[in-house]
């Protein structure tokens, strides 16, 4: 098994009624059991999600929900919980049962969710299918499933891998930004913000793509970065940094250095840099007594000078408006309170899918809210902007003309 972050990983989204199924055949796309498996209606409750290896597409993310039909005061919570999933999935997988014609609940699932990867997987083909669904459904691939003996799960896989060359790609966190042969600096303090005895993933993630990609990494603390370059008999093509060091490191290189920060990347990876760029150009404008959201993505360990807590309200403060108040999230408010904010500052969504982001991204620009990224923040308050969008041109740009 890699050792893809999840985050990383395609998700793929079982859901159906309760019985149809969806336990036995996630046991049987692993080969094991890793569902419990009962007659009795509802045995999943909350969804579950498992890593597994399916051929070219590598480690990806199998989720099994509970029943769409879940009744009760937690039923509507599962069902919530499964909508949120299939909100984010890459493919999903109507799981229905065979031997039975298609419910009217299923219909409407199929209609609304056809635009997605959709797969039907009719499970019970040990039994006799029915005749409707033997028929076309729409443009929607389906697959029977014998749940007894395994039959039917191969080709599930294969339509699986043939529709993810429809999905949406990730793009790698330096992609198109270097050459074989190429010398990448990076950046990494490590103070007390930093994890005990390893690195954040963004960093990580950004060492393996270099190591991909054949170029040399070269990573240094910020207090070490001047004495190193000096010493250097090539210019590097790129230093990345933590986007809270940006100041330092910006003086300690010449000025013809190209600068980015892991920050950028990940706006660029996981969200949309030109969006962000945009979002940033407000900051300028925004007026006393206004409202900014800080948006995060996970529950991360947080330290006394947290970066989006702490340190961004600091410095908007002192260099701008003193009297804006900031509020913080981890999930995206309704509409009607996001009205309140004159911008969202987003965090680097390090853990979370590109499909995350761009959900959440709709969301802002459905509601016509400016949202920049905390890299992009950081680089404005430290006077590195535009320098540090010179490896994106089109963002440059953007940014130039203002
Ligand atoms: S809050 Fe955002 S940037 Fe920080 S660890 Fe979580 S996903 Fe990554």
């Amino acid at each position: 098994m890699t050792n893809t972050p999840l985050s990383e990983q395609p998700k793929i989204v079982l859901f159906g009624l309760r019985n149809a199924g969806k336990s036995s055949l996630v046991n049987n796309i692993f080969g094991r059991e890793v569902s419990i498996v009962s007659n009795h209606a509802g045995t999943t409750t909350d969804p579950v999600t498992r890593s597994f290896e399916l051929g070219k597409l590598g480690s990806v993310a199998i989720i099994d929900t509970a029943g769409f039909d879940d009744v009760g005061e937690l039923g509507n919570l599962r069902v919530k919980k499964t909508i949120d999933r299939l909100e984010i999935a890459d493919i999903v997988i109507l799981v229905s049962r065979g031997d039975t014609s298609l419910t009217r609940e299923e219909l409407e699932i199929i209609e609304k969710y056809q635009n997605k990867n959709l797969i039907i997987a009719f499970t019970f083909a040990d039994g006799e299918i029915h005749t409707d669904n033997t028929k076309k459904i729409g443009q929607t691939p389906k697959v029977f499933i014998n749940n007894i003996t395994g039959e039917g799960i191969d080709l599930l896989k294969n339509t699986i891998i043939e529709l993810f060359d429809h999905v949406k790609r990730e793009i790698t966190p330096v992609e198109g930004l270097t050459n074989e042969n190429d010398l990448v600096i990076l950046v990494t303090p490590i103070d007390l913000a930093a994890p005990k005895g390893r690195l954040i993933l963004p960093q990580v993630e950004t060492i393996r793509d270099l190591l991909d990609k054949d170029c040399s990494v070269l990573i240094v603390k910020e207090r070490e970065l001047r004495y190193i370059y000096d010493k250097l008999g090539v210019k590097p093509k790129l230093v990345i940094t933590d986007s809270q060091v940006f100041n330092k490191v910006a003086a300690d290189i010449p000025e013809d250095q190209m600068l980015t920060s892991f920050s950028i990347l990940f706006a660029r990876k996981k969200g949309d840099l030109a969006y962000f760029v945009e979002g940033a150009k407000y900051l300028k404008n925004i007026k006393p007594e206004g409202k900014i959201l800080v948006l995060e993505s996970c529950n991360h360990h947080k330290q006394a000078d947290d970066i989006g807590t702490v340190k961004i309200p600091r410095l908007f403060k002192q260099l701008a408006e003193p009297s804006v108040t900031f509020e913080f999230a981890k999930e995206i408010p309704s509409s009607e309170k996001l009205k309140e904010y004159q911008l969202v500052i987003n965090c680097a969504g390090c853990m979370v899918t590109k499909n995350d982001m761009t959900r959440r991204l709709d969301i802002l620009k459905n509601n016509q809210i400016h949202a920049t990224n905390y890299g992009l923040f950081l680089a404005w308050a430290f006077g590195v902007l535009p320098r540090a969008l010179e490896p994106f041109p089109y963002e440059y740009n953007l940014w130039i003309n203002n």
